[in-house]
């Protein structure tokens, strides 16, 4: 999952983004309001945590500026202790979840994997096709009930799949998910990963769809 982290106190960004990161979620950091409402128009990311005090354009507006825009990114705002105005106004801007400062770090991993998940239509925290299962709160694999040790990208891959069974997905749309926006990675890059989640998972669950990408299934049960 990528995800846009819109935050100008540094020493935070940097502390959320390694607890983010840990989390296998790729992060990506705006630390002014322009930078984010133009990254959030023009980049496309799978969830956004915007704090609401920001230089230039604050977080509100920023979040105006998506929806007008047509971006539905589910977005987990930051707010100052105590600023029931400020919750208010970022539902009203459409927002989908807040949490106040100080913020308790792995809380914002929970609830971002949740707002995605519901963004998805998944209820379910255990996301499953096949033997293949992903817990989206402890962000661990399992086959056949049995741990699935995988790279960072590996599982960045696997999991932005596992949100999106049956459905066909472009090496582009991929690379976009596993790469930082500087790391643009030609599509054999992706066909390498792929290539390995596969040996890993040692079964036919990731389909090749020739000219369009990858599709995520569980194998057809055999009649009878
Ligand atoms: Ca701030």
């Amino acid at each position: 999952m990528r995800i846009l982290l819109v935050e100008d106190d540094a020493i935070l960004a940097g502390r959320l983004r390694e607890v983010l990161e840990e989390a296998g979620l790729l992060v990506e950091i705006a630390a002014d309001g322009s930078q984010a409402a133009f990254l959030g128009c023009t980049e496309d990311y799978d969830a956004a945590v915007l704090d609401l005090g920001l230089p230039g354009q604050d977080g509100i507006s920023v979040l105006h500026h998506w929806r007008e825009h047509g971006r539905d990114l589910p977005v987990l705002i930051l707010t100052a202790r105590g600023r029931w105005s400020d919750k208010l106004a970022g539902f009203g801007a459409g927002a989908d979840d807040y949490l106040t400062k100080p913020l308790h770090l792995e809380e914002v991993v929970l609830r971002l994997r949740a707002l995605v998940r519901r963004t998805r239509g998944h209820a379910d925290p255990v996301l499953r096709v096949g033997a293949l299962a992903f817990d989206t709160l402890s962000s661990r694999f399992t086959l056949d009930g049995q741990p699935l040790t995988l790279t960072a990208q590996e599982q960045r891959i696997l999991a932005y799949l596992m949100h999106r069974p049956d459905q066909v997905v472009s090496r582009s749309e991929i690379g976009e998910h596993v790469y930082a926006r500087d790391l643009e990675p030609d599509s054999n890059t992706v066909d390498v990963l792929i290539g390995r989640i596969r040996r890993k998972l040692g079964r036919p669950l990731i389909h090749t769809e020739r000219g369009l990408g990858f599709r995520l299934s569980a194998p057809a049960t055999p009649p009878g």
